[in-house]
């Protein structure tokens, strides 16, 4: 019986850290834009600030399982670049990228832009995350009820360095709305939060 016990204690002091205890939160701040755009109306976005506060809130949801949280320190409008419409030659987040002004991004915050309509349903490569209000995707089970959070938390997880995982009701699969993420994905992701934060912290 007495060893069994002491097994048992053996056991339970054995468990991961994270499965006894919840993560320390690591806050990251980001910044929404809300894109504008008279000449070319697929960049203009509908969402109103408060419709994206609420996909910040659903957004932080989903992180809440790493212990990550992104504080969202600003909701401004910012006027696209007046470009020429994209050839059929050109992708479309390339064409979508270059009609944003990244040079009016802070330092110190993730810009996170949201467009209208766009090919892909967002993309992350270098800043800014882009995002589309209008996602395409396949439900899963337990997936998230807000589309456009769902891959806004996607393409954060992207500048967190996830990578795709094909795994459906996984955050980091592509058309889907799955919010799982697993145990090393999870290391992974706040080992990135932490050195992001450490480039960001003001003297
Ligand atoms: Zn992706």
């Amino acid at each position: 019986m007495t060893r069994l016990l002491i097994l048992t204690l053996l056991m339970v002091w054995s468990l991961p850290v994270q499965s006894r205890e919840p993560f320390p939160l690591i806050h990251l701040r980001v910044r929404a834009h809300l894109m504008q755009s008279i000449t070319n109306p697929r960049l203009q976005t509908t969402l109103t600030e408060k419709e994206a506060r609420v996909i910040f809130d659903e957004v932080n949801k989903i992180w809440a399982q790493a212990g990550i949280r992104f504080e969202l320190e600003s909701v401004d409008s910012l006027q696209a670049l007046d470009l020429a419409p994209k050839r059929w030659y050109i992708k479309d987040r390339d064409w979508v990228k270059a009609t944003i002004p990244t040079n009016q991004f802070s330092p110190t915050a993730i810009d996170v832009c949201f467009v209208k309509d766009m090919g892909p349903n967002g993309f992350f490569y270098g800043e800014p995350v882009v995002v589309c209000e209008n996602p395409e995707f396949h439900k899963v089970s337990g997936g998230a009820k807000n589309p456009v959070a769902r891959v806004t938390a996607h393409e954060l997880g992207h500048v967190l360095f996830l990578q795709h995982r094909q795994e459906h009701t996984n955050l980091m699969a592509s058309g889907k709305n799955g919010v799982s993420l697993n145990p090393q994905e999870i290391k992974d992701a706040r080992k990135r939060a932490l050195e992001i934060v450490g480039h960001t912290v003001q003297p």
